[in-house]
């Protein structure tokens, strides 16, 4: 099975915005974009992303979940980043008509056709470092997805770093690049140092989030995990799993978590903790690793409460469960 994201169907949706306004939605081929080398965007880093996915249901019927809330925080990290502000139908219709195009090669459960919108600073101006790009690109890519648990949902060793940062404090709820790129140091050396999976960013001891999921921790009937603030990236699948914990009659409390009480409360044999995200779904947590000693996680197997949750949420997105808040849409 070819690595995640590195399939793409042949056509993606594309709309510029040039001279004030944006142009009607074309297809074109999805292996390359005409850009000039000193495109905003490689000088300047003005980029932003979503990633949400379809799903195939049994009656063959094709569902993206929760569509509009990735368009929102979309047009929010392009608003946040000076890019062209765009209508939201706009970039829905873009997204549906392209997933219905290639509604056959949507996978069936347990894989799903990713999505991938971008928004990129097009202009040709490198005297433009303090100063937004007045033409861009905006394109949905998609890329068909297979099991992420194929191997069992093995537990993850993950670093607690007190020192690093993912990115700047006021950058968190944008999902930009250069976001992902100031990461990549940490991420590489906590693999090569202590045979961690993941890097759990917390800075001067506030939990915060992985490089590309966020953190969730269940201390018995309670999931416990950071206030929306503009550290880290709101993800969906977080907004999503507590919804369905509170319909489950779970405690959720949204607030701060310091290192200490994170490891205080690990040591507890009824604890778990998990990653989600849109790739990751609900992962668990087996070890934290901090200050070169490890500290097994609860039972250090993945939790019951973990499962439960990740069976809950797919369950609604394969039609499995009644779409009750109504996160699914028909393409
Ligand atoms: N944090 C980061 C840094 C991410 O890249 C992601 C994945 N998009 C998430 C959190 C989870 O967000 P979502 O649940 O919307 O996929």
């Amino acid at each position: 099975m070819a690595a995640f994201g590195t399939v793409f169907m042949p056509e993606m949706a594309i709309t510029k915005f040039e001279n004030g306004e944006w142009t009607s939605t074309k297809n074109v081929p999805s292996d390359s974009i005409p850009m000039h080398p000193g495109a905003h965007v490689l000088h300047y880093s003005s980029t932003c992303f979503e990633g949400l996915k379809a799903f195939r249901h049994k009656d063959g019927g094709i569902y993206l979940f929760r569509m509009d809330q990735n368009v929102k925080r979309f047009q929010q990290s392009s608003e946040l980043l000076k890019l062209p502000a765009f209508d939201a139908k706009q970039v829905e219709e873009m997204i549906v008509n392209i997933v219905r195009q290639y509604a056959d090669e949507v996978p069936a459960p347990p894989g799903s056709m990713y999505v991938r919108p971008t928004h990129i600073g097009t202009e040709a101006s490198i005297g433009k470092a303090a100063a937004p790009s007045s033409s861009s690109l905006l394109y949905v890519l998609l890329s068909p997805v297979g099991d992420y648990f194929a191997g069992g949902a093995k537990p993850l060793r993950v670093l607690l770093d007190e020192t690093g940062m993912r990115c700047a404090p006021h950058m968190g709820m944008i999902k930009s690049g250069g976001n992902y790129a100031s990461a990549l140091g940490p991420i590489l050396s906590a693999k090569d140092d202590v045979q961690a999976d993941q890097i759990l960013f917390c800075p001067n001891g506030d939990v915060q989030e992985t490089g590309a999921a966020n953190f969730i921790l269940i201390d018995g009937n309670e999931v416990i995990t950071k206030g929306l603030d503009t550290s880290f990236l709101h993800g969906v699948t977080r907004d999503s799993i507590l919804t369905i914990a509170s319909d489950m009659g779970m405690t959720v409390s949204e607030r701060d978590i310091t290192v200490d009480e994170l490891l205080e409360r690990a040591a507890k044999p009824n604890v778990e903790a998990a990653l989600s995200g849109t790739a990751a779904v609900l992962t668990p947590v087996g070890t934290f690793i901090y200050n070169n000693k490890e500290y097994t996680v609860g039972s250090g197997e993945a939790g019951a409460t973990t499962t439960k949750l990740r069976h809950a949420l797919n369950d609604i997105q394969w039609g499995n469960a009644e779409d009750k808040h109504g996160w699914l849409v028909q393409v």
